[in-house]
């Protein structure tokens, strides 16, 4: 053995490296159960957190099924999630070991000109978990601790994960504050549809109408308070609304679905004058006529993810009990995150949100 040269700098211990299981996205067209490396340490700014949920995103079904070039694999999805702190970083204040905390889906830089005029949500390199790093299909995860609020008492690990979801409904309540929204059309009752007919209701005091082509989901829709429900299958959205409006239109209409006939169905219901957002991806290019935007002066708006404040509003209104993120979901356990992901895939069964608990 070559005895150590004391002016040689000393060879660092290497971090040993344990495993952990997660759900692996390891090529195209696969999804499986894995063992995979734990996170390093944290970096000075962030800290290990033991995941406790992490919800299912219709995004990444989307990303999955399209092959999307924004998540490639080898990766580990996830970006809806809350957990535990279990290593803090050398540089964090504020957060300890045990503390209950929810994250932000987005890291921003927290720098650049988009993030100091306070639209950190649009951040250009801005970094996603399950993207661009690691996500939290996974028993641990590594999280910038400016990306952490607290996870309040009152919630369930399966509520308190998609205060992310409800932020993104959030973000599209606030970005259509100044228009007027007393009939508003939800367009998708999926998680985010759902979601942002319930902040519609609760920051607007809306009558929300939703179209869906699943009864089931309709029902819960009804459930949550929609004051009509529409499937599309049977039913005309357009003239529905119009008959509920003077022949006007709804005011705001929301497409969270973001197919070429959701995005146009959701631009006809709307009234002259009224407000349309897209956060829905299904389709990208789409055939439009645009007068139909120009003469009714009708505005469209596009939108994706929320703000760390639309974040903190969400878990205040759930741990108030002002929205349901509950009685409408279902949950796993972390070794069944595959057949959940599959399942989710298959749109089989009534499921409309799944949860991953590891
Ligand atoms: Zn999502
Ligand atoms: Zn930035």
């Amino acid at each position: 053995m070559i005895p150590l040269r004391p002016d040689l700098p000393r060879v660092r211990q290497p971090h040993r490296i344990e495993r952990m299981r997660a759900l692996l996205y390891p090529e195209f067209d696969r999804i499986e159960n894995a063992v995979v490396p734990e996170p390093p340490p944290p970096a000075a700014d962030e800290v290990t957190l033991r995941v406790a949920a992490c919800g299912i995103c219709g995004s990444e079904l989307e990303a999955f099924k399209n092959h999307s070039p924004r998540r490639t694999p080898p990766l580990v999805l996830g970006h809806e999630f809350c957990g535990v702190i279990d290593v803090v970083g050398a540089a964090v204040s504020g957060w300890g070991r045990g503390a209950r905390v929810v994250s932000n889906s987005l890291v921003p830089c927290g720098t650049c000109v988009r993030c100091r005029r306070g639209d950190s949500h649009l951040c250009a390199t801005r970094q996603i978990f399950g993207m661009n790093r690691p996500g939290a299909f996974a028993e641990r995860v590594n999280v910038p601790a400016r990306c952490l609020l607290p996870w309040p008492e009152a919630l369930s690990a399966e509520e308190a994960c998609l205060a992310e979801p409800l932020a993104n409904g959030i973000h599209v309540a606030r970005l259509t504050q100044d228009l007027p929204a007393g009939v508003a059309l939800v367009i998708g009752a999926g998680p985010i549809g759902l979601f942002c007919q319930q902040a519609l209701q609760v920051l607007r005091g809306s009558k929300v109408v939703v179209a869906d082509l699943s009864d089931t989901r309709l029902k819960v829709a009804q459930r949550l308070g929609a004051v009509r429900t529409i499937n599309p299958r049977n039913e005309d959205v357009t003239a529905i609304l119009r008959e509920m409006t003077e022949g006007e239109g709804a005011d705001l209409a929301v497409d969270a679905v973001g197919a070429a006939v959701t995005k146009t169905t959701a631009l006809q219901a709307t009234r002259p004058g009224g407000g349309v957002v897209w956060i829905g991806l299904h389709d990208n290019a789409i055939t439009l006529e645009s007068f139909g935007i120009t003469l009714p002066e009708k505005r469209v708006f596009g939108t994706y993810a929320a703000t760390l404040d639309d974040l903190r509003l969400a878990l205040e209104w759930m741990a108030m009990g002002r929205v349901d993120a509950k009685t409408w979901t279902t949950s796993l356990p972390l070794t069944e995150a595959a057949t959940a992901f599959r399942r989710a895939l298959a749109a089989e069964g009534s499921d409309i949100k799944m949860i991953v608990c590891p």
